[in-house]
């Protein structure tokens, strides 16, 4: 890897700004090495490492077909139309690259021309957009939803007529020789990388239903960047889900298929399910927070609507498996058992495995089962592959170990790791401060401590803040009570879409910016805009979550330690997100303020601090005061 990424290496000839930076070789030899050697490696690479560039000449040297799947947009984006082409255009100009969203994002034209048949709208509002999709359709080359930038995000009809794993005949398809999908899937057969996210990664790698229907080719390597979001998005594709619109459009799509005089044969059984779902979901309360499915909420009211449900699906299935006239017939079918066994299986059976828990979504519930550890199914459909797998991230390390992130995805203890220095100067461009003194997080004088606080730090820094929170409550008093209070602009996240937030953000250099978890990764504000990371206090994830309190049982009946093992080190990830978007270039500096007490006061503050890259640390405010006039 010398030969690119060396002091006098090729990367330093034909691009004018490239730096050398001893960590990116590194990494991209331990990668190449993994590659060729056939093995699993784990790389915490932070930010400002080059991991991207790293691991893409790595893998074109190793010469292995190569899935890269990312966690979010902005990295998907900063592959597609930065690191690629620049790699592309300077050195591999025959590399050949595909990028592949997830299915939502493109047309299905089998759905396409069911619902046209028979297009059921409010035409009043929804038909201009309507007529530009039927233009739209005629001249698509790629059938993806961002060509229509007409098109509302939340356009309802979309979601009729967009690919869908378990709705899709695969091979069987009339229009599978057309389909978009199919014709992305061969432009990815023939290309040496392939750019996926971990949703369709792993929607692929669970398809339950018809295994043609799975997008992405064969390949012989896999690099996870974003790796230490893998755990929760692999539990929610390895798990199941049964919701009323998953029943509704079961019934619809028979509607559609049913000729007219058909449909008066079919209108009692079809009426009759509509009726029993109905009720059978209403049994269940709307509440604000999800709940465990627990054994009290299936009475015997449950269970007879429940058995007269099943009962009702099994004479639709019957009379689905009478009709032969397509192969349509079948996956309705199919569809129909499959709703009806994943339903059986998280009301009626006992498994340890499977956390069971219903999420109310407006007047309605989904119902979910979810795995509690996801070793098992990564052990027996990703790492059974025996390819080599690369996990990387900034974030994957807890005090200096990966052990936390190995036995989260069942990885053996032994595989090989690489922990990489950051390139910046915490120590020269950074403080971290902690507040001297400060009331518990969870008492009632602390929303009042925080509005004094972060008023404080907001003068200190003449705004240019990013300041972070645990919950919208905080956030929104925290923000009702000083946002008129200062002459520069603050912001507070759901006031416009996220892109224009940010870019306001960025633009406006002594704006504020207030946001909650969706913002703690993945920001990328480099420059004087960002200044100051004000947390609020310590990102532990709530326990009665159904999910996270499972854990914690599965860990104690194990006679582990669900503090220690699992709830600290998943907050020590969190918070290492939040803090890293503070320093996200070598030239940028700023503060991070921590305003949890308990950083300090407790024993387990440690593990959090040992987990930071090494800054200096104050209590005193005048030392932030002076670190800024120092900037000027
Ligand atoms: S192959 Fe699947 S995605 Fe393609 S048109 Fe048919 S059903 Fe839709």
């Amino acid at each position: 890897m010398e030969r690119y990424l060396s002091e006098k290496g090729k990367l330093r000839e034909v691009l004018p700004h490239y730096e050398y930076r001893p960590m990116q070789l590194k990494m991209a030899k331990k990668v190449k090495h993994a590659l060729d050697k056939e093995k699993i490696l784990v790389v915490e690479a932070p930010t400002g490492t080059g991991k991207t560039i790293a691991y893409l000449l790595a893998s074109i040297e190793a010469k292995k077909k190569t899935v890269i799947s990312t966690g979010t947009k902005n990295l998907q984006e900063q592959l597609i139309f930065k690191e690629i082409p620049l790699i592309k255009k300077s050195l591999f100009p025959n590399l050949k690259v595909a990028l592949m969203k997830g299915r939502v994002n493109y047309l299905c034209l089998r759905r396409w021309k069911n619902f046209i048949k028979n297009p059921t709208f409010d035409w009043d509002d929804k038909a201009s957009v309507f007529s530009s999709i039927e233009k739209w359709v005629t001249k698509t080359e790629t059938g993806d939803r961002s060509e229509l930038i007409e098109m509302p995000e939340d356009y309802p009809i979309w979601w009729h007529i967009s690919s869908k794993s378990e709705l899709c005949f695969g091979l069987k398809c009339p229009y599978f020789k057309e389909c978009f999908i199919t014709k992305m899937r061969q432009i990815a057969a023939s290309s040496d990388i392939i750019v996926v996210n971990h949703h369709l990664f792993f929607a692929d790698l669970s398809l339950k239903g018809v295994a043609s229907a799975a997008v992405i080719p064969s390949y012989e390597a896999i690099i996870f960047d974003e790796a230490h979001q893998i755990e929760k998005i692999a539990a929610d594709f390895f798990g199941f889900m049964v919701g009323a619109n998953r029943i509704y459009d079961l019934l619809n799509d028979i509607k559609q298929k049913l000729s007219k005089n058909k449909r008066k044969d079919w209108e009692n059984n079809l009426s009759g399910i509509e009726r029993s779902i109905k009720y059978f979901f209403s049994l269940f309360p709307i509440t604000e927070e999800k709940y465990r499915l627990k054994n009290e909420l299936i009475t015997d009211d449950v269970k007879d609507t429940t058995n007269n449900l099943f009962n009702q699906l099994d004479q639709l299935s019957a009379r689905l498996h009478k009709e032969k006239d397509d192969e349509e017939w079948v996956f309705l079918e199919q569809r129909t058992k499959l709703i009806k066994e994943e339903l059986e299986y998280i009301l009626f059976v006992q498994d340890d495995e499977y956390v069971k828990w219903v999420e109310p979504v407006g007047e309605n519930v989904i119902f979910h089962a979810s795995p509690i550890d996801v070793s098992l199914q990564l052990r027996q459909n990703l790492y059974s592959k025996e390819i080599p797998i690369i996990f990387t991230s900034g974030t994957l390390s807890v005090n200096g170990s990966f052990s936390y992130f190995k036995k989260s995805l069942g990885l053996d203890p032994d595989i090989d790791e690489v922990m990489l220095d950051t390139p910046f100067d915490y120590k020269k461009n950074c403080l971290l401060y902690l507040p001297k003194e400060a009331p518990e997080p969870s008492s009632d004088e602390f929303i009042l401590f925080l509005i004094k606080e972060i008023k404080e730090l907001l003068t200190l820094s003449k705004g240019r803040a990013f300041v972070l929170f645990t919950s919208i409550k905080n956030m929104k008093e925290v923000y009702h009570v000083i946002r008129d209070q200062f002459s520069f602009p603050i912001y507070i996240q759901g006031e416009m879409p996220k892109t224009a937030l940010l870019d306001r953000f960025r633009k406006e250099v002594s704006s504020s910016l207030f946001a909650t978890f969706s913002f703690w990764e993945g920001v990328d504000v480099p420059g004087e805009s960002l200044s100051c990371v004000i947390i609020d206090k310590l990102p532990f994830e709530v326990p009665t979550d159904p999910v996270i309190e499972a854990k914690i049982e599965k860990i104690k009946n194990d006679g582990g330690n669900p503090f220690f093992e699992f709830q600290i080190p998943r907050a020590v990830l969190e918070l290492k997100q939040g803090i890293g978007r503070l320093l996200r270039t070598k030239n940028d500096k700023g503060v991070v303020a921590i305003l949890d007490v308990r950083l300090r006061m407790r024993g387990y503050g440690k593990i959090f601090i040992g987990s930071f890259p090494s800054f200096p640390i104050t209590i005193e405010k005048k030392d932030i005061e002076n670190f800024f006039n120092r900037l000027g």
